[in-house]
């Protein structure tokens, strides 16, 4: 099934700010919430929709992934689980807009003991060269990993964290406000359901540390420009034993001196003088395999003409298919004259006839006809 637009879904513009967003957001979570249908199938799922509209939208980083990929940013990143960039689950959302609705305060967002690890980004410029031949790249990623002291339980070697005694384990708290009833995280354990007496000194109760990782990329031939790797498990870790996210690849790939690139094939502006124009000629272009080609311009050669040299363009990603490269020819008229070479031009003109020119001494004349009637 499509998925709808999650500017529709909200009924915003495409260029709505944060509180234009959160205002539309509010709006519609009050009328679809769950307790105020109980048993509606469908205002239940249009409640997840906005708030997974919501989610994406408010964050910067989501909302730049989503206006230049569309929901194919997120395919792979398991958003219905509570994944995606950053994690936060339903009850996040719901604690993130409500909590601040009854005036509660906003405590660290965490969805249980075990909290998914961010995921990263990590932006990778390389040459139209690499992303010809594809390559290997070492990245170095700062990043939080689990602390090897305490294993990620956050408490020191030797002791243990003790069941939190608000929320007797369960993270959550409840409590009756008018209308709703809201649960929350326990404001004892921030949700861990766990508290440590004795934090582990190396990583001060986080359970994670922070510290670069070298790690290597595999660059596949053919990749575009605005492509986006995802690196399974390679993000954040997990907090308190908690999955790790994932790392996000973008790469852009630099603009090229001679090539421009089309999907698979690749332009390239030639000039040649306008004596090799007109005489013919033939002239080299080096080719992203290393190796030359020679293109054969014959006499008569006009401006804009194309030749196609199949297969030189840029390999097709997973596939073995290649593209063209596409020999555009500019013509140089000459500059900075001597006077022998004005003397030989002009008497080139002299002697020049109309079929020499065809096309210039035919369009002046349509164009006299079309004025004097
Ligand atoms: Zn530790
Ligand atoms: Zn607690």
């Amino acid at each position: 099934m499509a998925k709808a637009d999650f500017y529709e879904t909200l009924g915003v513009g495409k260029s709505a700010d944060d509180k234009e967003l959160k205002s539309a957001f509010r709006k519609l979570a009050m009328k679809y919430h769950p307790d105020k249908n109980p048993d509606d199938k469908a205002a239940e799922h249009k409640f997840k929709e906005i708030n997974e509209a919501y989610e994406t939208l408010k964050d910067p980083q989501k909302r730049a992934a989503y206006d230049r990929f569309g929901h194919a940013a997120f395919e792979h990143g398991g958003m219905g689980n509570g994944g995606g960039f950053g994690g936060g689950g339903f009850s996040d959302i719901f604690e993130d807009i409500f909590g601040e609705m009854m005036g509660g305060g906003r405590g660290r967002r965490s969805s249980g003991g075990r909290e998914r690890g961010a995921d990263l980004r990590y932006n990778m410029e390389i040459t139209l060269e690499e992303s010809f031949s594809g390559k290997t790249a070492q990245i170095r990623v700062p990043t939080s990993i689990t602390c090897d002291a305490c294993t990620g339980s956050g408490a020191k070697p030797g002791t243990k964290p003790t069941t939190c005694s608000t929320c007797q384990g369960s993270g959550r708290v409840r409590a009756s406000q008018g209308f709703f009833s809201v649960e929350r995280t326990c404001p004892t354990c921030h949700g861990r359901g766990q508290t440590i007496t004795d934090p582990c000194t190396k990583c001060h109760g986080q359970g994670r540390v922070t510290e670069e990782r070298s790690l290597s990329v595999n660059i596949p031939s053919g990749i575009e420009d605005g492509t986006r790797i995802r690196l399974q498990g390679e993000g954040e870790a997990g907090a308190r034993g908690g999955p790790a996210g994932d790392l996000y690849i973008f790469l852009s790939v630099k603009p090229h001196e001679f090539f421009q690139r089309d999907g698979a094939d690749l332009y390239c502006m030639v000039p040649i003088s306008m004596t090799t124009a007109a005489l013919g000629g033939t002239f080299d272009v080096a080719t992203l395999d290393g190796t030359k080609s020679r293109v054969s311009v014959p006499e008569g050669t006009q401006a804009g003409k194309q030749f196609r040299l199949k297969g030189k363009g840029m390999p097709v990603l997973r596939s073995n298919q290649t593209g063209d490269l596409y020999i555009q020819i500019q013509i140089e008229t000459p500059q900075k004259l001597t006077k022998r070479q004005r003397e030989l031009l002009q008497e080139f003109e002299q002697i020049s006839s109309k079929e020499n020119h065809p096309e210039s001494t035919g369009f002046f004349a349509r164009m006299k006809e079309f004025f004097e009637g």
